[in-house]
């Protein structure tokens, strides 16, 4: 059963991340670490003993569409009535409307355990953040006053609609359509498939955010408008009114988290009699739509990414414990009688050790993007390049950590043998969760055309050489600490970030000289490269900060361990990314 890593995730948020030194510069207000370690500790229990014992039941029973309703898995609307009690929705919402203004950084530390307890569970609140968010950037005053507060406490959820039958990837061919009414509000039409929490039983109102194109809008994604559209009609006092013109048409049956409700939305059919059309409220500006989903989505990109570590670190957990009782054969040098638990073969232990680095490196690096996104909002000088660094962090920390989410989990099956295949031992329940996270909120494949064409390029690419040349400090400072546990580790940092430089190098040309096929060719090789360079650079800086905290000796092995068995990828990587064009585009052919 998982148990939340609280002290490995208190030492990653203050010490690789840099939330110490934020709290030490007083950019964090009140905020001390007692408070950090008392938060981070109840969120642990809570996850621990109230969330991760009803995932099975959840991925057993899966939502339900009974009589039009959708009926979650038994003890989840009791589940997230005492966690929304626990006031952890508004952990970093904005204080004027109910939340506790606390920085990102510890919100998605706490969304790292519910996702470990439960990934299906956790993607009701995720969303509603992401609602909150939104609306709080764009919304009117009447809007967020009017809907802020029960969306921060829980009270009610945010659903994201976006996607339809020939809209995924390209949100600007939906065709759902809103008509403007005299009265300011708007009706809505059209189908949204595959909406997360989309209708359930946990809330008594859902408010839904939704993108159509208005009659007179440019075509495509310039004409995109985003409206509030909520389940039940809210009263000036607050109350529910009528209920609107949109319901849950059918469920899907998916691969994994099957206790997230995957919906087929229906907006403007009339099925509850009156005039057609959903109502709905205009957030941000017409036409501008996409920017405001842009606030959305780059919250949620980050907190999907979070999905994949937490899924990493609940099946790396699971392997160890089972690594640890099951024997098979007498590995090399076991002194013990009889067989020796299957932890002593190296085999063994090299998958444990790959999947501990990659769930370590994946939360540094989500972790980072948090503390960067933390410092945009907070600190004085300096916005924009945090700004910056957020916006290129963003799409590293989603595709890699989805990516590590999905590997770990595979490796977790593997390690169990054959048991990992049976569904009782629950190895084979976070590789299924694990792969809707590389897909959804982008998949990583427009995350590294994201990456590539336009975080790279930001400040003529001296955002990236700067971040680069950081990394190189962590290098010589691991080179100048002069601790024989790091081994190998400084030269194989440097000779890792001199791949990723050269990488960096070559694509920003690429597309200087309008070569963009090739650039994008090499896009996905190119964001795992940088992912791995990060997940060296910062286990390195955990390994040196757990030398002063007086912390024990495992950060530096680990170190140790990723320096020389995972980061000589990088050099493939980066020649497939320099290389592999040429050979790409010549291949075409021999897919037809
Ligand atoms: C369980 C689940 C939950 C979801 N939740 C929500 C939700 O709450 N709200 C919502 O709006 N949507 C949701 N989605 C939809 C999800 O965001 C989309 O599935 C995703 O954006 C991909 O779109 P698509 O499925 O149409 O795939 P496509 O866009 O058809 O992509 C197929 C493949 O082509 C690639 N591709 C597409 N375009 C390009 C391009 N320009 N360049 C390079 N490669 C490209 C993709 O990377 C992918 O590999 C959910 C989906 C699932 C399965």
């Amino acid at each position: 059963m998982y148990k939340a890593p609280v002290e490995d995730i208190a030492f990653t948020l203050k010490h690789v991340a840099g939330l110490s030194e934020a709290i030490e510069k007083g950019l964090l207000g009140e905020l001390g670490e007692d408070l950090v370690d008392a938060i981070l500790s109840e969120a642990g229990r809570f996850a621990t003993e109230e969330v991760a014992p009803l995932a099975e039941i959840g991925d057993r029973q899966g939502a339900r569409l009974i009589d039009g309703e959708v009926k979650t898995p038994d003890g989840w609307a009791k589940l997230y009535r005492d966690w929304i009690a626990g006031g952890w929705n508004g952990l970093s919402a904005p204080e004027e409307y109910g939340g506790q203004g606390l920085p990102h950084m510890l919100n998605v530390a706490a969304l790292e355990m519910w996702n470990s307890g439960a990934t299906a569970f956790a993607l009701c609140p995720t969303l509603s953040m992401g609602a909150v968010e939104a609306l709080s950037a764009h919304g009117s005053p009447e809007l967020r006053q009017k809907y802020l507060p029960k969306l921060i406490s829980g009270e009610w959820t945010g659903t994201m609609n976006l996607t339809e039958p020939q809209a995924g990837s390209d949100v600007g061919a939906l065709k759902s359509r809103a008509e403007r009414r005299d009265d300011g509000t708007y009706r809505l039409f059209g189908q949204k498939i595959f909406i997360t929490w989309g209708e359930h039983d946990a809330t008594d109102n859902i408010i839904h955010l939704v993108l159509a194109h208005l009659p007179d809008a440019p075509a495509g994604s310039r004409g995109i408008s985003l409206f509030l559209v909520p389940k039940f009609l809210v009263n000036d006092d607050g109350s529910l009114g009528a209920r609107n013109d949109v319901f849950c048409h059918s469920l899907e049956h998916k691969m994994g988290i099957h206790g997230s409700p995957t919906c087929t939305m229906i907006y403007g059919d009339g099925k509850f009699g009156g005039e057609k059309g959903a109502i709905g409220w205009l957030v941000g500006e017409e036409n501008k739509g996409l920017n405001c989903m842009f606030t959305m989505m780059n919250n949620a990109r980050l907190t999907v990414g979070m999905q994949g570590v937490a899924i990493a670190e609940a099946a790396t957990q699971k392997a160890i414990a089972y690594a640890s009782e099951r024997t098979q054969g007498r590995a090399p040098g076991w002194t013990g009688s009889g067989m020796s638990p299957i932890i002593e073969h190296p085999d063994v232990a090299r998958m444990l050790l790959t999947m501990k680095a990659l769930t370590q490196g994946s939360r540094a690096i989500s972790y980072a993007c948090a503390h960067a996104i933390d410092m945009a909002h907070r600190s004085a000088s300096d916005k924009q390049h945090w700004q910056e660094r957020a916006a290129l962090l963003t799409p590293i920390a989603k595709s890699f950590s989805t990516d590590a989410g999905v590997d770990v989990a595979s490796l977790g099956v593997q390690v169990h043998g054959g048991m990992g295949y049976i569904e009782e031992t629950g190895a084979a329940r976070f590789l299924r969760d694990a792969r809707i996270a590389p897909i959804y909120e982008g998949t990583n494949g427009i995350q590294a055309i994201d990456l590539v064409t336009r975080k790279l390029p930001l400040s003529n690419g001296t955002q990236v050489a700067g971040f680069i040349a950081e990394l190189r400090e962590i290098a010589d400072q691991v080179r100048s600490s002069n601790l024989d546990g790091f081994g190998e580790t400084a030269a194989r940092l440097d000779a890792a970030i001199a791949d990723l430089e050269q990488a960096t190098l070559w694509l920003l040309k690429a597309q200087a000289d309008g070569k963009l096929t090739d650039a994008l060719s090499g896009a996905t090789p190119y964001q795992r490269l940088f992912g791995l360079v990060l997940t060296g650079c910062y286990l390195a800086k955990g390994g040196l900060a757990s030398v002063s905290d007086g912390a024990n000796q495992s950060r530096i092995v680990l170190c140790r361990f990723a320096a020389e068995n995972l980061l000589s990828e990088t050099a493939a990587l980066k020649d497939r990314v320099v290389n592999g064009a040429e050979s790409l585009a010549a291949a075409r052919i021999a897919l037809s």
